[in-house]
Order: structure tokens, then sequence, then C-alpha cells
């Protein structure tokens, strides 16, 4: 992963260009040095990657396919092609640094995993991750979250993980993560935080990064061996944004390759009616990093919405601030309609019912094909919609 880009940026170890570092108190700022030190000292371990790269391949079925979208090809005039990560096991992209965050914790000989979540993926994927490697796992949750998404939550009770229902505020993802990262305050020496995103202070943008860059290894290599060469773009759906730097890393010293980041624009432009916090965030402070970051004119951080649960926080990754900023990558804005649109369009052309996070990364795809005929178009399906059906029968169902 030394690219062009890190080298420049990574000048201050934990900042991209201006965002990133580490809002944190002192102790903590010891405690994450060693995490960091640890996860220096694994990426070049071959025993760690030895272990790595074996749960990937038998647990979780990676290497996963890049898919051939040819129905939706031939009604776009492009040629579409699909990173599968809805195949994972768990059913999304998220397993990737789920694995590697609980091997971390191992090896740093901590007992427990401290996780926040919003609809519940990243939940469920932890406590899989935490079940198979023996540790123990508290996931915090948003009590209105919890009422939505009682699958997962019954999912991750299965796996044995401590489910803690968060009750300030909106109830929901921001709050969840306010919850898990005090009460890992207090247990720091015996655990670690399991972020579930490229998010918060650094190392965990860095580390969470590292274990996703595979998706863009993999497709950069499997999208050559297809096709004889690079896609045109290359285009993904930004929530906090680690499946979307995970493939884009692949690509990202490739000039020739356009690359896309599909936000979620929910109800609408105004502050409060959408996540896409690098088109309408400010520079700011969330969870101990600066990013682009959704405020109210006062200043206080905005509450976020999209129809995809995964995709609703008010802040995003540094790294995607720093790409936006120095022009490498584009950010375009994708309503709920249109996300749903591409729900029912993928699943009716193709037989593969997407997650309504990835909906927003099709849905771009399937703009971009309309405007730019005779393109490769390389899309990360981040997740698989099982998890969405119910919701989506009850709030958009369409004619059968
Ligand atoms: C969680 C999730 C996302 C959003 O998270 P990122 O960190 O932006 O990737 C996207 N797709 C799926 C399927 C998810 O579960």
């Amino acid at each position: 992963m030394e690219t062009y880009i890190e080298n420049k940026t990574m000048e201050k170890e934990g900042y991209f260009g201006i965002y990133g570092g580490q809002y944190i108190n002192e102790e903590l700022k010891i405690e994450f040095d060693n995490i960091y030190s640890k996860f220096l000292e694994l990426k070049n371990d071959e025993d760690f990657q030895k272990e790595l790269k074996d749960l990937l391949e038998h647990f979780s079925c990676r290497p996963t396919p890049v898919y051939f979208a040819k129905n939706l090809s031939q009604k776009t005039g492009c040629e579409i092609y699909l990173k599968r990560e809805d195949l994972n096991h768990t059913g999304a992209h998220k397993i990737n640094h789920c694995l590697g965050e609980t091997l971390l914790a191992k090896k740093l000989g901590k007992k427990k995993v401290i996780a926040e979540t919003g609809a519940g993926q990243h939940g469920v994927a932890m406590a899989t991750a935490a079940a198979l490697l023996g540790l123990e796992c508290d996931i915090y949750m948003g009590e209105v979250d919890i009422q939505k998404a009682m699958p997962n939550v019954n999912r991750m009770k299965i796996l044995g993980a401590n489910v803690i229902s968060v009750r300030s505020g909106q109830m929901t993802l921001k709050e969840a993560v306010d919850e898990a990262f005090s009460a890992y305050l207090k247990e720091y020496k015996t655990a670690l935080y399991a972020i579930g995103s490229v998010v918060g202070p650094h190392p965990f943008p860095t580390i969470v990064e590292y274990f996703q860059s595979i998706v863009g290894k993999e497709a950069r290599e499997q999208f050559i061996k297809m096709t004889g060469g690079l896609p045109d773009c290359v285009i993904a759906c930004v929530g906090g944004g680690s499946n979307s730097i995970g493939i884009f890393d692949g690509f990202i010293d490739d000039a020739e390759v356009k690359i896309y980041g599909a936000e979620p624009l929910g109800k609408g432009e105004k502050i409060g009616e959408n996540a896409a916090s690098l088109t309408y965030g400010r520079e700011g402070i969330i969870h101990g990093f600066k990013c682009l970051l959704l405020q109210n004119e006062d200043g206080t951080i905005a509450d976020a919405y999209s129809v995809a649960s995964g995709l609703d926080y008010p802040g995003v990754g540094p790294k995607h601030c720093y790409l936006k900023d120095i022009g490498r990558v584009e950010y375009k804005t994708i309503n709920d309609v249109e996300a749903i649109d591409a729900f029912y369009e993928l699943s009716r052309t193709e037989g593969i019912i997407p997650a309504l996070e990835s909906s927003h990364a099709v849905a771009y795809g399937l703009k971009f094909a309309k405007e730019n005929k005779g393109k490769k178009i390389l899309i990360n399906l981040s997740g698989r919609g099982d998890k969405d059906i119910e919701f989506v029968m009850k709030n958009y169902p369409k004619a059968f």
C-alpha cells in the first residue's frame, strides 16, 4: 500500500492533508501508539499474514469474484463489472476488517472487542469474528436501530455478543459510537475498540484501510485477467468510507482510471435530510478526528439520514476528504429513490439483490453508463440485500 499519495500525505503520521489526526487525551494516545506499533510489526510478520490470509480464504470465501453483468451491460451500452463483496461470509465487506481487527486484538493480548453498530452489519461481522477467535464482544447499538434491525440483534446474540442498548440523543449510530467510546476509555487495558469503518482517531483509519485494501488488490488483478486492461472507472458507495477506500486503493495510482464515490443524498439537499458529508460537510471534529462533517449553522453536529442505515454517519473517513481536495476522486450524490430503483434494477436484470448501501454505487454506475457509452465500469458491490428485504417490501413495494 505504499502509494504515491500516501507517501506524500503521511509526512505527518495519521494525517491526510489537513484531515485525520488524534483528538484524544494523552493517556489514550499512549495506548493508540502501542496499537499502531503492534499493527506495523504484524504487517511485516509472515505468520500473521498467513493466519489472516487463511481466514480470509477459508472462512470468508476470498477472493470474491469480479462478475461481468451481461444483462445490465447490454441494456446500458457499457461493460459493467461487479466486485462481489456481497459473497463474503456475513454478506458484506465488513468481515475483511473485522477478522483483521480481532486478530490484532488477540496479538495485543486483549480479552474483548468493543464496537458500535448502526444497522447491525458491523456488529454481526464483529460478533462473528469474535466468536471464531474466542474473544468477548460488546456491541453498542442505538435503541431505535435495535427496534429496526431485530434479525441482526438476534444474530449477534446467537453468536454470543452482548448487545448494549443506547438510549441517549437520537438513539442511533452517533450516540452508539459515543457510548462505545466511553466504555472503551474505562476498559482499554483489556479491550480493543474495533471501529466499523475508516474513521476515528489515528491509527484506526489506517488500520481499517489496510485490511480493506485486499478488495482493490484482488479487483485490479482480476479485472486485468478478465479484460486485458484496466476499467475506465471504479465506483463505490461511501458511508464511513471503508469499502470504497478498499477498492480505490487498487486503482489510485492508475491515473487513467477515473474514481467515483457515491454519497447518500437521502431525501434532499438540506442539512438533516442526507448523509453526504463530502458534498455538504464543513471541516470539523467528530469522534477524535478531523473530517468534512455535516453541521448545523451553529456548528453542532447535524443528524445524518439515508434510506441505507449503513451510510448515515455525519462524518467520513479523513482520506476521502483529502482525495476530494486533491481531485483524485469525485464524489457524487444519489438520493433514496435512485438507490431503490437501482436495488430493483440489479435484482431483476441480474438476479442479484444488493444491499441498499451498495445500491447507491449501482445507481451512480447506471447514471454514468447513460452519459458515457462504451465504457468499462467496475462497481464495488459492498454487500447483499437480505437485511433490507422486509424494509423495502414495507416501504417501497413494486408491482410483481
Ligand atoms: C456498512 C456498510 C457500508 C458502509 O460503510 P463503508 O465504511 O462506507 O464501506 C456499505 N455497504 C455495506 C453493505 C455495508 O454493510
